[in-house]
């Protein structure tokens, strides 16, 4: 058995800004962070328009408030706002951390950190390294924490969340080169998994989203919270799905139908092309259905609108937005210096997750903890994006919150005892779940049943909703279910059996998109990112609350778990 203080699963900005923390902190913790795929590989190495701070570079008006003000409006008001006042508030602080540490921000001619604007964001105030700010910002924390002496197990598959009678004690780990398995025991365990972008047809995530720690997490009893809300970014590179940032209209790109029209005039005259996320997607579908989107030949009627940068000019496209144009030109072979880009949107970003308090630590339910249990980043909810997410927001809630996660282990692992665990039967399970797939000999293959479930949700639980749609998609998933046990492995071998690892994750899908539906089903109401067209008003009186959700075999049953107010009282969400 390997033993660690700490062991933090998921090496993106999450997971690696909070064992930078405890390193930083206590250079005598013994600290390991392991990840299914290299650290730099996580999905925050594709993040790329910004990371929100009021630090006055370009708008000196600006505010915490404010910013805190558009994060809860964003919200649809279902943000805890005691979380969503500290992530404000530590954002310029985690801006120049980050500076002091070696990341490349973009700037301005007088030298300071530029900033620009982003959808629901009332002032400019992303911080951003061109069109690749997550890239920057990964790669300096990476090797910030090997400096540090933090041991990186890369490319290690966590299978199980070892929780012993709701005491967090470790890990299974399987070591994806060998077929190796270990159990990890440590005094505190954190999960920063990311998100489930892959429980969805269409995705901007990388293929490693696929949902494991939440879907570890839920099996070992601990709810998941607010998992129907679910962001789609309303551009999508059609058809691969393939992320066009927001920064692209927000430094002046347009939005446009089959009739040549800026449609988002209609839906939010305030904010146009930079209305939240959830108002745009929803304009986006509502043009298409209405016929007004567009063909690959360029006819009405079609599945794509049009995100127009012409008007910008070569030079700003080149200097502002390049990995953007970069990508719709090695995809598509579009220029879109001189063409409009065709999109549509595409599954984003997962509000709800694993519900903590603003240390970081786990909760047990609407009022307990889980001892030893913390969690940070996507994979998270503590709750700042509430219903719906601004962007810009989620980079900086990895930093503020990882940062915070981390110090708060630090303080916490002193009083913890080395766990009392005996890995046997832990190595015995997960030796025989492997066995079992391996000798699977059913006949379907993962790759038929993974798309049949990624169309199922998308399908059933996409940006418009209802109760039949949401039960009919129930079925099927229960169907799935009986399916991806008669799945078949041609690779029997023990040797980066990649085959094997997506028979795992097919399993945590199939738990996510079941806690994704019955949340969904249960919301009688339209708030955020959540849209039941059966329901189509935000009903505070039956749902100003979260959901949370505790996953068994047999079903999933829901609780609600009050919403932190205290600055802003709720009012309608208009544009
Ligand atoms: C294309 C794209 C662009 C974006 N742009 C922006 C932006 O401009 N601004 C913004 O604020 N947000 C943006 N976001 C969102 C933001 O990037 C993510 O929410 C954030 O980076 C998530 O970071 P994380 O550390 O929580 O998880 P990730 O970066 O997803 O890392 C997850 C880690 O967990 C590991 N892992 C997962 N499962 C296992 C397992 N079973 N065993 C071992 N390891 C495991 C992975 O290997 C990985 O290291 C963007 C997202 C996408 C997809």
């Amino acid at each position: 058995m390997i033993n660690h203080d700490v062991i933090i699963v998921g090496g993106g900005i999450a997971g690696s800004r909070a064992a930078l923390e405890i390193a930083r902190t206590c250079p005598d913790l013994s600290i390991g962070l392991v990840a299914k795929t290299h650290p730099i590989r996580s999905h925050s190495v594709a993040a790329q328009g910004g990371m929100a701070a009021t630090l006055q570079n370009v708008d000196a008006n600006d505010t915490w408030e404010a910013h805190a003000f558009d994060t809860v409006k964003g919200s649809d008001y279902l943000a805890d706002q005691d979380a969503v006042a500290i992530l404000t508030q530590e954002a310029p602080g985690a801006v120049i951390d980050l500076e002091h540490m070696g990341v490349l921000f973009s700037r301005l001619e007088d030298g300071r950190i530029a900033q620009r604007a982003f959808g629901g964001h009332s002032h400019n105030r992303a911080c951003y390294a061109a069109d690749k700010t997550g890239h920057a910002i990964l790669h300096e924390l990476i090797v910030n924490l090997i400096t540090c002496g933090v041991t990186v197990y890369d490319e290690w598959y966590v299978m199980r969340l070892i929780l012993e009678e709701g005491d967090a004690k470790g890990v299974v780990m399987l070591h994806i080169e060998e077929g190796r398995l270990e159990v990890v025991g440590a005094k505190v365990v954190m999960l920063a998994t990311g998100g489930y972008g892959r429980v969805f047809n269409t995705t901007s995530n990388d293929y490693a989203s696929t949902g494991d720690g939440l879907a570890m997490a839920a099996r070992a009893g601990v709810p998941l919270q607010d998992m129907e809300f679910v962001q789609f970014h309303p551009t999508g590179l059609y058809p691969v799905g393939v992320l066009i940032s927001e920064a692209v209209r927000g430094e002046g790109a347009y939005l446009i139908n089959s009739e040549g029209d800026r449609f988002m005039a209609t839906y939010a005259p305030s904010r146009m092309e930079l209305a939240p996320r959830d108002i745009t997607s929803r304009a986006i579908g509502s043009e298409i259905r209405a016929g007004r989107g567009i063909n690959s030949d360029g006819s009405a009627g079609g599945p794509f609108i049009y995100l127009d940068l012409r008007h910008m000019g070569r030079d700003n496209i080149m200097s502002r937005i390049p990995f953007c144009w970069e990508e719709a030109h090695r995809l598509l072979g579009i220029d879109a210096v001189n063409e409009p880009m065709p999109v549509r949107p595409t599954a984003h970003y997962s509000m709800g997750g694993i519900p903590t308090n603003t240390d970081g630590q786990v909760r047990s339910g609407p009022e307990g903890l889980v001892p030893g249990l913390f969690s940070a980043g996507e994979t998270a909810c503590v709750s700042v994006h509430g219903a719906n997410r601004l962007g810009s927001n989620s980079l900086l809630e990895c930093v503020v919150y990882g940062r915070r996660t981390g110090a708060e282990i630090a303080r916490y692992v002193r009083d913890r005892k080395a766990p009392d665990l005996d890995p046997a039967p832990y190595l015995a399970q997960a030796q025989g779940t492997i066995q079992e797939l391996l000798e699977k000999p059913g006949d379907r293959r993962i790759a038929s049943v993974r798309q049949a479930l990624q169309d199922c949700m998308t399908e059933h639980c996409g940006v418009f909703r209802t109760e039949a749609l949401i039960q009919e998609g129930l079925t099927q998933l229960q169907a799935l279910k009986q399916q991806a046990r008669d799945i078949y492995l041609d690779d029997k071998g023990s040797c980066w059996n990649t085959e094997l690892i997506e028979a795992l994750e097919l399993q945590n899908l199939l738990i996510v998109g079941e806690m994704i539906l019955y949340s969904a089903l249960q919301r009688q109401e339209s708030r955020g990112a959540h849209f039941r067209e059966d329901f189509p008003q935000r009903n505070d009186d039956r749902y100003l609350h979260h959901t949370l959700s505790f996953y068994s075999p047999a079903g999933v049953d829901i609780s609600p778990r009050s919403v932190n107010l205290g600055l802003f009282e709720p009012k309608e969400r208009k544009y």
